[in-house]
């Protein structure tokens, strides 16, 4: 006879194994098991004596299994919370980030319910074009990314999410906007320098290294789009740029030589340094 397993009994095994790799074990566990058996959360608390049938507690020791080698829970489940919406996410893109959510809490109120022109650089999975078009649905959006796999997915969360004001477009930074002006841009540029410990332990590993490493001690690429954006800013337009928590002095001085005023750097819930934004105002 083969051994029957509970919701409560498999999730005590597979938080044993997790535990070591995860510093959330029984989250990681609890939704992956929600995952495999496509209920809410709330169910495996509903109903923990509830056996699993062979099928379904196959893949979810398959799941565990690649857990145990650090994949991500967002790849594993196919999708990221951002700004309480749901987005597909896949090894193509970056991991959407609660540091992220700065970046919209310090732009909204910058941004007028009115017609106004907002770019995305680097949109990824592209939370950052599709919060905003959602957000203000007068607004017409752009979208970069160059990668065309990350592009793909960014366009599945913008139709699936109903966000239909955002033009998406192929490009290396700004290389592909011409003479394209806006009001406001906004970018989660990579900003990790190479060699940084924090990329060769857990999940990042799995992370596409273009999302995360940028030459010049992290620097390279939001130089390049600092000095690049007044070209594409219409007057009184906002650059908005999340970065390392120990780069805001580096960055403040980009931003400054590039000719921004107004230079804010903005703290995130963790207390760290977060987001710069700056005002394009040419005397
Ligand atoms: N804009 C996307 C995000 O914020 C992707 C960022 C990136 O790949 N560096 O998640």
């Amino acid at each position: 006879m083969t051994a029957k397993y509970s919701i409560q009994s498999t999730l005590q095994l597979a938080y044993n194994q997790l535990k070591d790799v995860s510093e959330s074990a029984w989250l990681d566990a609890e939704v992956l098991l929600s995952h495999c058996l496509n209920k809410p959360r709330s169910y495996l608390k509903a109903w923990p004596e509830t056996e699993l049938d062979a099928g379904i507690n196959a893949r979810y020791q398959q799941l565990i299994a690649q857990r145990l080698q650090h994949k991500p829970v967002a790849y594993l489940t196919g999708t990221r919370e951002f700004w309480s919406r749901p987005f597909k996410v896949t090894e193509d893109v970056l991991i959407p980030r609660p540091d992220t959510e700065l970046l919209i809490e310090v732009s909204l109120p910058l941004i007028p319910h009115n017609d106004c022109r907002i770019l995305d650089l680097g949109t990824g999975s592209g939370i950052i074009a599709i919060t905003l078009g959602l957000e203000r649905p007068h607004a017409t959006l752009n979208a970069t990314d160059k990668s065309e796999a990350a592009l793909q997915v960014a366009k599945d969360n913008a139709s699936h999410l109903g966000a239909h004001n955002i033009q998406f477009r192929v490009s290396d930074w700004f290389s592909q906007l011409a003479t394209d002006t806006f009001d406001f841009i906004l970018s989660n540029p990579p900003y990790i320098k190479a060699g940084d410990q924090h990329l060769s332990q857990g999940d990042v590993q799995h992370e596409p290294k273009t999302a995360l490493i940028a030459a010049q001690q992290g620097l390279a690429d939001i130089l390049a789009i600092a000095h690049q954006a007044p070209r594409h800013l219409n007057a009184g337009g906002h650059l908005l740029i999340e970065h390392g928590f120990d780069q805001q002095a580096d960055v403040q001085h980009i931003f400054s030589e590039a000719g921004f005023s107004a230079i804010q750097t903005h703290i995130d819930l963790a207390g760290n340094p977060r987001i710069t934004s700056g005002l394009w105002n040419p005397s």
